[in-house]
C-alpha cells in the first residue's frame, strides 16, 4: 500500500474531486478531524465547510456543503449536496445568494428560517474559501 490515500468528492451535481492525495482536513459535525493513509474505518456526517488536503507541496481546498464522509484506511469518500474547489467559485454568485438569503430572514414571517439560515451558512463559508483562495 502506497502512503497516498484516494479522495473522491461527489455531489449529485457529479464528481467534483477523485484523485490521490496525502492527507485531509474535514469539517465534521462533531469538529474538524484530519484523516491520513491508514486511517480506522469510520462514517461521520459534515457541516458546511471547507475540506482541505494536502498534494506534495500542492494544497487543494473546496467548499463542501454538509453530507456525509466515509473514511477507510486507503479512500474517503465524500457525498456532499453540493461541493466546488475554491478556484471554481464564483464569488459574486455567493456575495448575490448572501444578501438574498438575508433579505430573507429579515421578514420574519412566511419564511422558511431552516431554509434560509442553511443559504446564509452555504454563502458565508463560499465567499470565505473564495477570498482565502484570492489572498493566495
Ligand atoms: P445559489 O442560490 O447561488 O444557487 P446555493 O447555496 O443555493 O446558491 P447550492 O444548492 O449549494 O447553491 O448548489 C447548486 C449548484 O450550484 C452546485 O453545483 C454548486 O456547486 C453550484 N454553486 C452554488 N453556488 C456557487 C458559487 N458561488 N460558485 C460556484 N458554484 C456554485
Amino acid at each position: 500500500m502506497d502512503n497516498t490515500i484516494t479522495l473522491e468528492i461527489v455531489t449529485p451535481y457529479g464528481l467534483i474531486f477523485s484523485g490521490d492525495i496525502d492527507e485531509i482536513t474535514a469539517t465534521g459535525s462533531e469538529g474538524e478531524f484530519g484523516v491520513f493513509p491508514g486511517h480506522a474505518h469510520f462514517l461521520t456526517t459534515l457541516r458546511v465547510g471547507m475540506l482541505t488536503c494536502k498534494r506534495g507541496s500542492e494544497i487543494l481546498i473546496f467548499f463542501v456543503s454538509g453530507g456525509y464522509a466515509e473514511v477507510m484506511p486507503d479512500k474517503v469518500t465524500i457525498l456532499a449536496d453540493s461541493a466546488e474547489r475554491s478556484e471554481d467559485i464564483d464569488v459574486e454568485r455567493a456575495r448575490t445568494a448572501l444578501k438574498r438569503a438575508e433579505e430573507r430572514l429579515k421578514q420574519a414571517e412566511k419564511i422558511d428560517f431552516a431554509r434560509a439560515t442553511a443559504a446564509v451558512e452555504r454563502a458565508t463559508i463560499r465567499v470565505q474559501i473564495a477570498e482565502k483562495h484570492q489572498a493566495k
